[in-house]
């Protein structure tokens, strides 16, 4: 709590007593510790691509090479490690336009069986490479009104993460259906599962299970945080059920007629 007192005087100049104003300021600290640690872990996460980055680049200026192979891996991880920057920053900045409210929503009618088949397309080739089986199916109307960049964004971070979670041999499902006023899309694999202690956190962001493993298979922390974001935006839920070992489902709901104020302009249109 933070407190400020003031002397209350009566009429004829005396001091009547103190008012004592209570401020709980436990929520603004909370929100500042977020805010720092926030700055804290976008700076380490600048921080290692760049000093691998740097480290790459001096040896293969400073030492010829004579082994081309050598050459190879070097140049190789410094094309990885550029990517992933390039992917961290992208994140940061979607992450950032949407906290900051500076983009909105497009909202047309859509279909989310082909948002769902278009996902197909871009990420057979990633489930197949790793002898996952990758499957879409619908059941009844997947017609809503929504933001097609928006929610194939947000299935594709789903799916992204299943396929990067289930070893070889398993199996990542999509499952498109209607349920009231709700589209729901059913994201679910056999992977490495969560532990039901780490569940609750997994939205937040660049909380990772497993930081290395994270990092190995190209994430960035952000994944999870985005799709939450963007849902708020939709007005849509999501819920994650886990079995280490077994598998998780994501299940998303997304009103088929968002109606809320980020389906208008607002005042910083998204450049
Ligand atoms: P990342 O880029 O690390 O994947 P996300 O925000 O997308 O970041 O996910 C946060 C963490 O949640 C991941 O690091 C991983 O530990 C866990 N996670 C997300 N999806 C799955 C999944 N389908 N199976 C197992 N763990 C998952």
């Amino acid at each position: 709590y933070e407190a400020y007192g003031t002397p209350v005087i009566n009429s004829k100049s005396q001091l009547h007593g103190v008012v004592v104003v209570l401020h709980d300021i436990t929520g603004l600290k909370r929100l500042e510790e977020i805010r720092k640690d926030f700055v804290a872990n976008v700076s380490h996460e600048l921080k290692t691509p760049v000093t691998s980055l740097k480290g790459f680049a001096e040896t293969l200026l400073n030492e010829p090479m004579e082994n081309q192979d050598v050459q190879g891996q070097f140049l190789d991880i410094i094309w990885k490690e550029s990517d992933r920057l390039q992917d961290l920053v992208s994140d940061l900045l979607e992450l950032s336009r949407i906290e900051t409210h500076n983009f909105q929503l497009d909202l047309q009618p859509i279909d989310l069986l082909e948002i769902g088949a278009e996902t197909e397309r871009l990420l057979s080739k990633k489930a197949a490479d790793k002898s996952v089986q990758f499957n879409v199916s619908s059941e009844g109307n997947t017609e809503m009104i929504g933001d097609v960049a928006r929610i194939k964004q947000m299935l594709l971070n789903l799916l992204t993460n299943a396929i990067a979670y289930t070893g070889e041999g398993g199996k990542v499902e999509l499952n498109i259906y209607e349920e009231a006023e709700f589209i729901v899309c059913r994201v679910s694999d056999t992977g490495i599962g969560i532990d039901e202690n780490d569940l609750p956190r997994i939205f937040e962001r660049f909380y990772r299970v497993d930081k290395a493993r994270s990092r190995d298979l190209g994430g960035t922390g952000l994944g999870l945080a985005i799709v939450k974001h963007l849902l708020e935006a939709h007005e849509g839920t999501i819920e994650a059920e886990s079995e280490p070992n077994v598998g998780t489902t994501f299940t998303i709901r997304l009103p088929k007629e968002p109606k809320g104020a980020w389906a208008t302009p607002t005042k910083n249109k998204a450049s």
